[in-house]
């Protein structure tokens, strides 16, 4: 029984452990980094089959600092029912849910089935080619997300968009950054 008794600098009898800093363990200890709370509802396995995920980018300018609000105006004006992919990762790093994971896709034409739809928020130069100009913020989330897909959809295949369309997206060469961690465009 772990009750409060007395005043937060007493100390608890059994454990000698101060209150005050009692409290702060137990607090810590339910702690999730920020990254993972604000994936709560995407960390949930979706109610179909995943057996892929695939990287894309926004093909957006460094300079802009778009996210799923952007996203889903655009693809609804292409005339979808509202953004096309499951996350969006902005340029400072923080993650933003798009479309349920329970429904399918619109990122990779003929892929959308049994796949999950991750975009950068970049990918475009300043002369408007594809250019691997994500940030590290962006890149250590990236991980993340990599890792938390592969525990929630065991054997899940992590690619790019690239790897079955001919597009530059994402501006780089996911499989190689998966092996070795570099950026290659
Ligand atoms: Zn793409």
């Amino acid at each position: 029984m772990w009750a409060m008794r007395g005043k937060a600098r007493d100390r608890n009898a059994m454990t000698g452990i101060p209150y005050r800093q009692a409290i702060r363990n137990a607090c810590a200890a339910f702690r999730k980094p920020p990254i993972r709370r604000q994936l709560m509802r995407f960390l949930e396995p979706a109610n179909r089959h995943i057996d892929r995920v695939f990287i894309h980018s926004s093909a957006t300018k460094a300079k802009m600092d778009i996210g799923r609000k952007e996203i889903d105006r655009w693809h609804r004006e292409r005339g979808w029912s509202g953004i096309g992919y499951h996350l969006v990762i902005r340029r400072d790093g923080s993650t933003e849910i798009g479309r349920d994971v329970d429904t399918a896709g619109a990122h990779a034409r003929g892929h959308n089935t049994g796949s999950i739809g991750v975009v950068m928020v970049g990918g475009l130069s300043d002369d408007g080619g594809s250019e691997a100009n994500f940030t590290g913020a962006q890149f250590k989330t990236l991980r993340r997300v990599v890792d938390e897909m592969i525990t929630t959809y065991p054997g899940v295949t992590v690619m790019g968009h690239r790897n079955v369309a001919p597009t530059a997206c994402p501006s780089f060469d996911v499989l190689r950054w998966l092996k070795t961690g570099e950026v290659e465009p």
